[in-house]
């Protein structure tokens, strides 16, 4: 298994920043998730739709977070850039596995999710 490389748009470390101030269980919770994530990011729970459609989310146990990231090995199989999902791909490492958001589940509603 190909070792995979974190990247996270500057959103995802924004709100990331908001939980470690708010809810700092909640974010080392959430970093688990992500090396869990970043061993084998195939293992999603499932794709988003509406306006995150296509990018995948996981869970975070109990906390009621969700995480939406999307890993370029794909983007590469599919041999064309996913501009929708994955916009700085051309840029990116192909072992990159990219978070785009991070949110509660009461954040849903917004989310169109
Ligand atoms: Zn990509």
């Amino acid at each position: 298994m190909p070792p995979y490389r974190y990247q996270a748009t500057e959103h995802f470390q924004k709100k990331l920043q908001r939980i470690i101030n708010q809810d700092p269980e909640g974010h080392r919770h959430i970093m688990k998730v992500v090396d869990r994530i970043l061993e084998n990011p195939s293992d999603a729970d499932g794709k988003m739709h509406g306006s995150h459609r296509g990018k995948y989310k996981k869970y975070v146990g109990r906390d009621g977070y969700r995480l939406l990231y999307y890993f370029c090995e794909l983007c590469r199989k599919a041999n064309r850039r996913l501009p929708d999902i994955c916009r700085d791909c051309d840029t990116l490492p192909d072992n990159s596995v990219i978070f785009f958001d991070v949110f509660h589940k009461n954040e849903k509603d917004k989310l169109h999710y």
